[in-house]
């Protein structure tokens, strides 16, 4: 059959525009790709071959083979992996498997990208590097248990955003990826190159990465000559690392793994290497990593350490081993307890899983307070990359949610700009007759500290912890209390820290607060006097139990049906102008001026809680009027 032409998916070609003109550094990182493609094939097909012996094919030896061809400029890296059809070539090569294509593609064009290449493999599009050092990129496959005539040949020299498949024959299964390098390339056919990429990059694939090298050698017949000699050499040293005894492994060698397998070329804050024996015996070998890798977020991140049993790979990520908050964590859980046909249904519960599960979810967790303890900063730093997402275990994990509450970490009325603090120095520095935790949601730092809603805090000088994670209102009222003391929102629910005898203040304010209610009358619940205010004369709170005002928004913005909960609205007996209402009210309770002026208290409290008045242009005519009246009377 002829080659059939097709055109890439318009992000491809993005990509492949972006690997030929705008990387120059680190080109060689392309055989570490292709070298990983490889490996992950391999661990497919040994995976599979576990029930199906038909597809081991004679028992070869697997392994991942370099081929430089100096004469034809081509370098070929083959495997004997699982390969791919027809229809999974199309999609593999031609299209990009991603959530969250636009933010990604913002990502790749961004210059932190452009000066790091390293960055792409963790992209998920390893492949398309080979176009960095090859005019020609080719790709000749047959998918593992396939007939010999039923491989593919996929083609392309990225110029024009097509490339060609056609039908083709291959002798054995797998993949060659057939590279014709760019005039300068070429030092990719070499083999001291190839060997130190080799060393540096992919030392821990499992398979032997071998290539043909040829020596001179004396000849056997006479002494004086010499003969050419070809030989088969491993490149790699293969070594299990997670297997090897701490002592066993450098710094460096911890560092080089991470990289290879989370992609991440930023060295790992944290290392955790551990065998645990007894009952049920692993080996773990988890990585804090010091970023957030771009995709966290996105719905089709993958969770979980690698899973190995009796060193063949059962999974790159093993989701029933770590818990969704510390999906953060990167690394290789290896098990001889786990039946090597294990499926990931199997897996959710599995003993064996539970008792592993466990134990690594208590080693990270005594890392981070490791971490915390020992090394403040260096703890800062991982909680502003991975903070929001450790906090979903206050929510996620009852059973911890103490532990994890000693590790959250807030700004404070009382930090610092930009710097936080934990809750047990938040209890060390609570005022003397202080009984709760006080917090206050919904905004960032600079619109806390003006918020009238901490006006009594800053008189009396107690601290409020600023929250700024969309989600923290429903962590806190989840967390409810830390270390026996309550958790109380600034905004919500009736505060006693005000000025005065609030049962005196009641009886003297009692009729006109009524008569305020009566006027605003399914708009809140209720009118009271306030606890918290000191300047403003009036502020809109929320029921102790009920969601605050931003995450109520929050949720309507995401279409969802939210209880508004009952609003109340507090007064400030302090304040000047409610003195001057109650004069009123004294003089002429049906005074049509104390109707308007609680309609306009309403309206400014709407404003002091980042909303709008009712009717903004009544309220601005309002205003103005006021304002003239008292100048004339001034
Ligand atoms: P990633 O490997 O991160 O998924 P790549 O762009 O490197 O991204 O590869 C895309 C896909 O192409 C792989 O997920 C795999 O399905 C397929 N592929 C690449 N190389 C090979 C290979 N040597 N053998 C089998 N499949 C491969």
């Amino acid at each position: 059959m002829k080659a059939k032409k097709h055109v890439f998916k318009a992000e491809v070609n993005k990509i492949l525009d972006l690997m030929i003109h705008s990387l120059y550094s680190h080109k060689e990182i392309f055989l570490r790709e292709l070298i990983s493609n490889a490996s992950d094939a391999i661990d497919k097909a040994r995976y599979e071959a576990l029930t199906d012996q038909s597809l081991a094919e004679g028992g070869e030896e697997w392994k991942i083979e370099l081929i430089a061809d100096k004469e034809a400029g081509t370098l070929t890296v083959r495997d004997n992996g699982i390969g791919m059809t027809r229809d999974e070539a199309v999609k593999a090569l031609g299209t990009i498997a991603h959530s969250g294509t636009k933010e990604f593609m913002k990502l790749l064009e961004s210059r932190e990208v452009k000066d790091n290449p390293e960055l792409i493999g963790q992209f998920g599009v390893g492949f398309y590097s080979a176009f960095m050092v090859a005019d020609q990129v080719s790709v000749i496959t047959r998918k593992a248990g396939a007939p010999a005539d039923q491989a593919v040949l996929w083609v392309s020299d990225a110029a024009d955003g097509a490339y060609t498949l056609e039908d083709t024959e291959k002798a054995s299964k797998g993949t060659d990826v057939v590279l014709t390098l760019k005039e300068d390339a070429r030092q990719y056919l070499e083999e001291w190159e190839l060997r130190k990429i080799v060393k540096q990059y992919s030392d821990f694939i499992e398979y032997p990465v071998v290539m043909a090298v040829t020596r001179s050698a004396p000849d056997p017949e006479d002494k004086e000559k010499t003969i050419e000699e070809t030989k088969e050499e491993t490149l790699n040293s293969r070594k299990a690392i997670w297997l090897k005894d701490k002592s066993a492994v450098t710094a460096e060698e911890y560092k080089e793994f991470y990289k290879h397998i989370s992609h991440d070329f930023t060295d790992p804050a944290r290392t955790i290497h551990y065998r645990a024996e007894g009952t049920t015996e692993f080996s773990a070998l988890l990585y804090i990593p010091a970023k957030r890798p771009f995709d966290i977020f996105y719905q089709d991140y993958k969770v979980g350490p690698a899973l190995y049993v009796r060193r063949v790979q059962i999974m790159d990520h093993c989701e029933a081993m770590l818990p969704s908050y510390l999906r953060f964590v990167k690394g290789v859980v290896e098990s001889s307890d786990l039946p090597l046909n294990v499926s990931r249904e199997i897996l959710q519960d599995n003993r064996t899983v539970t008792v592993i599960k466990k134990s690594i979810t208590k080693k990270v967790l005594d890392t981070l307070a490791e971490m915390k303890r020992d090394d403040a900063e260096a703890y800062g730093k991982f909680y502003e990359q991975f903070g929001r997402i450790l906090k979903e275990g206050i929510h996620h994990d009852f059973e911890r949610r103490e532990t994890i509450a000693d590790l959250l970490l807030f700004e404070s009325t009382k930090t610092e700009a930009g710097k936080k603090t934990t809750l047990a120095e938040y209890l060390e520095r609570m005022q003397p007759e202080q009984k709760e935790i006080y917090y206050i949601t919904g905004g960032d730092r600079a619109s806390a500290e003006s918020s009238p809603y901490l006006e009594v805090f800053k008189e009396k000088r107690i601290e409020v912890l600023i929250m700024t994670d969309d989600f923290d209102d429903i962590i806190i009222t989840g967390l409810g209390a830390y270390k026996e003391k309550e958790f109380q929102s600034a905004i919500k629910g009736d505060l006693d820290l005000g000025e005065g005898n609030k049962e005196e203040q009641k009886k003297e304010f009692g009729d006109l607060l009524e008569l305020m209610q009566a006027e605003l009358k399914g708009l809140v619940a209720e009118v009271r006097i306030s606890g918290r205010l000191k300047d403003s004369a009036v502020c809109l709170v929320a029921g102790e139990h009920d969601l605050d005002p931003k995450m109520v928004k929050m949720f309507q913005a995401m279409g969802q049906e939210v209880p508004k909960g009952e609003r109340v609205l507090e007064i400030n007996p302090n304040h000047e102008l409610i003195a001057r209402m109650q004069q009123l009210f004294s003089a002429d309770r049906a005074s049509a001026q104390l109707k308007e002026y609680t309609g306009l208290l309403y309206d400014q409290a709407l404003l002091l809680e980042g909303d709008k008045p009712r009717d903004p242009v009544a309220f601005a005519r309002a205003l103005s009027k006021l304002m003239a009246e008292g100048v004339s009377a001034g």
